[in-house]
């Protein structure tokens, strides 16, 4: 199946853009950062390679079957074909009287009866020769009728019409299978399914669709700090705002998410809880942990319970210390705790997955253009993601950089409509420069 993982905002935005090997090489690390490991670990890739390896592994969940009205949001997982031409008959598109041209002959004014009516629903009247048929929108074209001169186009005198022209062969009238013709595909495996979708399903006279189950994520923060909001607070706690958005970011990706309540910095609590975990889930989602502090256990954690690390750390800024993992089919996704990491790498990496995890075609939406308010200073590296306020002011679109970007910054990620794309080589921008930016609600933020 077809997948676009094209992420690179463009073709050289990154310099190893075309270099996306399906498994990194796992070759030693120069960072110091990783001197203490003792697995040999993947090398760190551009955001590009990663994104490309973690969409490949996804495997395409078992599909259900739900009721059409129930499926908003899913993914398509059948062809869904029409099993007659649309429309099935020629038809009105236009309250106003059908009429036979060839009838109307010599210069204008044509004086016609007005004999019959059609009316959406109504049976197929003849249109009687020499006369106009009264017609309304969507109602079937009388037989022998070849066009519909609108009502506001002819002057009605008692049970005559006055047409000023001749109106041409066809108009105004919607052709039997000018939509598509039976036996043609109206929506292909892989749709997201969104009103429209639903609505063209329904004129295919569908009452049920094929969709990919829901993936089952199960979310667990770590840290000794962490509690859950709202409850009794002791010195030196937080409360645990990650798992909330990830929660909600996955549910709208259409998932079905549980969350566990934070686990301790403590290494075989931790062990325990993400093999509990891991049972009967799809995608496990850590937050926290994941960098090399004395109390960041989560690599070493999910390899003593047989998960193997299928990436270690990414190219970009912020969220550096991603950690992907596997056991059997179940996938692991370790994000950085720091709120503005915990929920870009979320939006970048794991809302893509769960959407290629469902079949979805199109896991990742396109960037857009837009052009800088102000300048961005930027050491060449890593592809950062910086937010930003978007706006068209003058009809094109700007974005204006936040002021604090720091990855513990929960304020500027909600006051953000989005995330401008600077390349990780190339250095500071200008302002006025053309960046790509990714709308916030677009990820799923
Ligand atoms: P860590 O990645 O565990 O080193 O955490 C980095 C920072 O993110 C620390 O300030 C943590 O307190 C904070 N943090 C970790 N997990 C969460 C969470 N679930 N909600 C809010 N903040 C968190
Ligand atoms: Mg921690």
């Amino acid at each position: 199946m077809k997948r676009d993982v094209q992420l690179s905002p463009t073709p050289n935005a990154d310099a190893d853009a075309d270099f996306r090997p399906r498994h990194p090489t796992p070759t030693p690390d120069p960072d110091p950062e990783d001197a203490a490991g003792v697995y040999p670990l993947p090398r760190m890739l551009s955001f590009t390679e990663a994104h490309a390896h973690v969409i490949a592994l996804a495997r395409v969940v078992a599909p259900e079957r739900v009721a059409i009205h129930d499926a908003a949001g899913r993914v398509l997982a059948e062809d869904v074909l029409t099993p007659v031409d649309l429309p099935d008959a020629d038809g009105s598109a236009m309250d106003g009287y059908a009429v036979r041209t060839s009838e109307l002959t010599g210069g204008g004014p044509y004086m016609l009866d007005v004999r019959g009516e059609s009316r959406a629903g109504g049976p197929v009247p003849a249109l009687a020769p020499g006369a106009a048929c009264r017609i309304f929108t969507g109602a079937a074209l009388p037989d022998g009728a070849d066009a519909v001169v609108m009502q506001e186009d002819v002057t009605r005198d008692g049970e005559r019409v006055t047409l000023r022209t001749r109106p041409a062969p066809w108009a105004h009238v919607r052709k039997r299978g000018e939509d598509m013709a039976a036996g043609a595909q109206a929506l292909v495996p892989g749709t997201r399914l969104g009103p429209s979708h639903l609505a063209l399903a329904a004129t295919c006279d569908r009452a049920w669709l094929e969709v990919a189950r829901r993936p089952v994520v199960t979310v667990l923060g770590s840290g000794d700090e962490l509690r859950a909001p709202g409850t009794a607070t002791r010195p030196g706690t937080i409360p645990d705002s990650n798992s909330i958005a990830v929660r909600a970011m996955a549910r709208a990706a259409g998932a079905t998410v549980r969350v566990m309540p934070p686990v301790a910095d403590d290494r075989a609590e931790t062990e325990r809880a993400f093999d509990e975990a891991l049972r009967a889930t799809d995608l496990l989602v850590t937050i926290g942990g994941v960098s090399v502090g004395d109390h960041d256990l989560v690599r070493p954690a999910l390899e003593a319970i047989g998960c193997t690390i299928e990436l270690y750390k990414v190219a970009m800024k912020p969220g550096k210390p991603l950690t992907v993992g596997r056991r059997g089919a179940a996938l692991v996704l370790g994000l950085p705790g720091n709120p503005a990491s915990a929920m870009i790498t979320f939006a970048l990496f794991g809302v893509p997955l769960l959407r290629a995890l469902q079949g979805d075609l199109h896991p990742l939406p396109s960037p857009l253009a837009a052009r800088l308010a102000r300048p961005i200073r930027h050491a060449p590296g890593r592809l950062a993601f910086v937010r930003a306020t978007l706006a068209a002011p003058g009809g094109a679109l700007v974005a204006t950089p936040l002021g604090n970007q720091a990855s513990g910054a929960s304020t500027s990620m909600a006051e953000a409509d989005g995330l401008v794309v600077v390349p990780a080589e190339g250095g500071d921008l200008a302002a006025d420069a053309t960046v790509l930016v990714y709308f916030a609600r677009d990820l799923g933020l």
